[in-house]
């Protein structure tokens, strides 16, 4: 709309007048762009970052990719060297999106336009765009992987009248990450007629976000939550398991095959990311599931939005409800994601050259 276009234009307009502490590329077409990422403990913040960089840098950019360790204080010194060093703009992929308040601030006050990669940054007006999955989406497609996998939907997603009961413990991912919300939200608005019905039961009896979530998305985390449900549950046999995220799968099958499963006769157990490990998990036949998110489509939009604001021409977004952040609501590019499973692994993710045959043998 028209904001969206007087923001491109402001930015245009006042980009000549900034110093920049020393960047030394005023009057080049590029710049530095920072990017700002939470974790190198999982592959596919390493490919997003990895192909952020590669694409601005076939701009014209230069790139400050950075990496904090899950640690919020090393975040927030590397966005405020970016900005002191003279960044152009700044995407970001928050740890927590509650604390990035006051360098934003700084970053707005040096007119550097923001935006968010992937997760929400919540509680600043200083956050330009978002470019994101359809998260919602995202837990609809794990939850129907699960009933798929349960037997309970047909593979064209129709009913087939199974009543189990089935066993199932549901996992959530990092309360302070926005995404993890969307998740569980759809995941349990399409789980909950089948909880309702009874078809499904939970037998440690935890239905709760706050009970079912990982700070951090840490594997060991699930683990240890999965141990402590196994012992709880004592003999009970579980079904299926919703797991958010490839990682917190993988902390889960440990334990399971600790606890006495067989790694062939595991419960169903989704995921998301299609992470290598995963995908042979995959494979093998343990992890049933996973969602697979582009990263190179994700890259994509958010070096384009990048590159329209440094030209001041109009971002194109295709959300304009969805991401409220408690001081506006985020004008966002949403993406669709895929169930991965068994049957379509190489469809999706080595035709597409996502990844190679031999990265998955
Ligand atoms: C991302 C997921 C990822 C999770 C853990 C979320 O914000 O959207 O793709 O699995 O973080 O890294």
């Amino acid at each position: 709309g028209a904001g969206v276009l007087a923001l491109g234009i402001g930015l245009a307009g006042c980009a000549g007048d900034r110093t920049g502490g020393g960047s030394g590329d005023e009057g080049e077409a590029g710049g530095i762009i920072g990017v700002a990422m939470p974790t190198q403990q999982s592959e596919r913040w390493i490919a997003d970052g990895n192909n952020v960089k590669s694409q601005l840098e076939e701009l014209g950019y230069q790139v400050d990719l950075q990496y904090a360790n899950d640690d919020i204080p090393t975040q927030v010194s590397q966005i405020e060297n970016m900005i002191t060093s003279g960044a152009k703009a700044l995407i970001i992929a928050s740890i927590d999106g509650t604390t990035l308040t006051d360098v934003l601030q700084q970053a707005a006050d040096a007119e550097i336009p923001v935006i968010a990669y992937d997760r929400l940054i919540n509680g600043t007006e200083n956050v330009d765009y978002y470019t994101t999955f359809d998260n919602f989406q995202v837990g609809v497609q794990q939850a129907t992987s699960l009933l798929t996998g349960l037997g309970i939907l047909d593979a064209d997603g129709n009913e087939t009248g199974a009543t189990g009961p089935f066993n199932v413990e549901l996992f959530a991912g990092s309360p302070d990450d926005n995404n993890a919300t969307f998740f569980w939200n759809g995941a349990m608005e399409t789980l909950k007629p089948y909880m309702d019905s009874g078809v499904i039961t939970v037998p440690s009896g935890q239905t709760e976000f706050g009970q079912a979530a990982i700070l951090r998305w840490l594997p060991e985390t699930a683990q240890e939550r999965m141990e402590n449900i196994l012992t709880v549950i004592g003999d009970t046999k579980l079904d299926g398991v919703l797991s958010p995220y490839d990682g917190l799968s993988i902390g889960i099958i440990s334990a399971l095959t600790s606890g006495g499963y067989a790694a062939n006769a595991l419960p169903v157990i989704t995921g998301q990311d299609a992470e290598v490990g995963s995908i042979k998990s995959i494979i093998a036949g343990e992890q049933y599931s996973t969602i697979f998110k582009d990263t190179r489509e994700l890259a994509k939009q958010a070096v384009t939005m990048v590159d329209d604001i440094r030209k001041g021409e109009e971002v194109e977004v295709n959300d304009t409800e969805t991401y409220d952040n408690g001081e506006k609501v985020v004008p966002s590019y949403l993406l669709e994601s895929t169930i991965v499973t068994k049957d379509n692994y190489e469809q999706v993710l080595v035709d597409s050259g996502y990844y190679s045959a031999d990265d998955l043998k």
